[in-house]
């Protein structure tokens, strides 16, 4: 059972703010929510759309009263975000957050927030390439994983209540250390958006009158990504970096063997490559794709 939160501060009030927002709200657990962020027509199209009861610009002046703070900003704005609620957070708050990279918003909270083990980090595994406040559902996270990143600083009443508040969203919580979420994310989630920014403008570069015309639905569906917020995945590529180049390696290596067997006429090879990929990915959807 849930203990209620009485004023639930979201900083970022967009995808996955709003729709955090909405899940607590339709379980009855969040008595005031207010909204942070730069727009004032979003944070006006949150209150309308009953995403939020209130709202601010000023992070510092917002999270007085809280006793629960969500920040959900692109990654890389974590760290002003921090720095902008530290001198006002009541010492008996707990943040959360849902940034896609984790060792990095942890070193952000680590050096700008008063009381870091308080703040439980967080990364849901659910989104759209959708963003702001009117993308916002509330069953977005409902059986997908939400990744808890604790370390041994974490305050145990702290990470009780975060791995709560994910659950009420209808999260599979659970923990793991910062390092291995981010090695793993960026393989199966940075690395997909990297090709698919990269598919897209390969092909846009690639000359003609119109190079999409005849895309259909294979290039739909694979460079669907490729329309996710460019800001959100600035940030997400710079803030996991070392993880995110040797991801990027292993696709350009494998791109290479590709290049090679289509170049050099290699039927088994292509067959070979093919046939890997496809056993590998139909054995993944049957054992996850009911979560997906
Ligand atoms: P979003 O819809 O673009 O929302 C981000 C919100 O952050 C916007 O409302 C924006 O406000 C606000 N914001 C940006 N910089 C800010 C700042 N310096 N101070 C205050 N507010 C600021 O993005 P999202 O998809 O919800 O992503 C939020 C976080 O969740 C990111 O860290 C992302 O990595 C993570 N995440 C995303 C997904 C996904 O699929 N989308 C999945 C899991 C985790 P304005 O609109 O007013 O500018």
């Amino acid at each position: 059972m849930m203990q209620d939160i009485e004023h639930l501060v979201i900083i970022g009030t967009g995808l996955i703010g709003g729709s955090v927002a909405l899940a607590l709200r339709k379980a009855g657990v969040a008595k005031r929510i207010t909204g942070v962020g730069r727009r004032l027509e979003n944070l006006q199209l949150a209150v309308k759309l009953g995403v939020i009861d209130d709202y601010s610009l000023d992070i510092g002046a917002a999270v007085t009263q809280a006793d629960m703070v969500l920040v959900s900003v692109p990654v890389a704005a974590s760290a002003s975000v921090f720095q902008a609620m530290a001198a006002t957070l009541p010492a008996n708050a707990v943040v959360t957050d849902a940034g896609s990279s984790k060792q990095s918003v942890m070193a952000a909270a680590n050096q700008y927030l008063p009381n870091p083990n308080r703040f439980v980090p967080a990364h849901p595994i659910a989104g759209t390439e959708e963003s702001g406040a009117a993308a916002a559902f509330s069953e977005l996270f409902e059986a997908h994983w939400c990744i808890l990143t604790p370390d041994l600083h974490t305050d145990a009443e702290a990470l009780e209540r975060v791995h709560a508040l994910w659950t009420v969203t209808g999260s599979k919580v659970i923990e793991m250390d910062a390092a291995t979420h981010d090695e793993q994310l960026a393989a199966v989630s940075h690395l997909p958006h990297m090709a698919a920014f990269a598919l897209v403008n390969a092909v846009r570069k690639s000359g003609g009158a119109d190079p999409f015309q005849f895309a259909a639905g294979g290039f739909r569906d694979f460079t669907r990504i490729a329309s996710s917020s460019p800001e959100m995945w600035r940030d997400i590529a710079l803030c996991n970096r070392p993880a995110l180049t040797l991801k990027l390696d292993a696709l350009i290596t494998e791109l290479g063997v590709l290049r090679r067997a289509v170049d050099g006429g290699d039927t088994d090879l292509l067959l070979k490559e093919f046939s890997q990929a496809r056993k590998a990915r139909d054995s993944w959807l049957l054992k996850h794709g009911d979560a997906l």
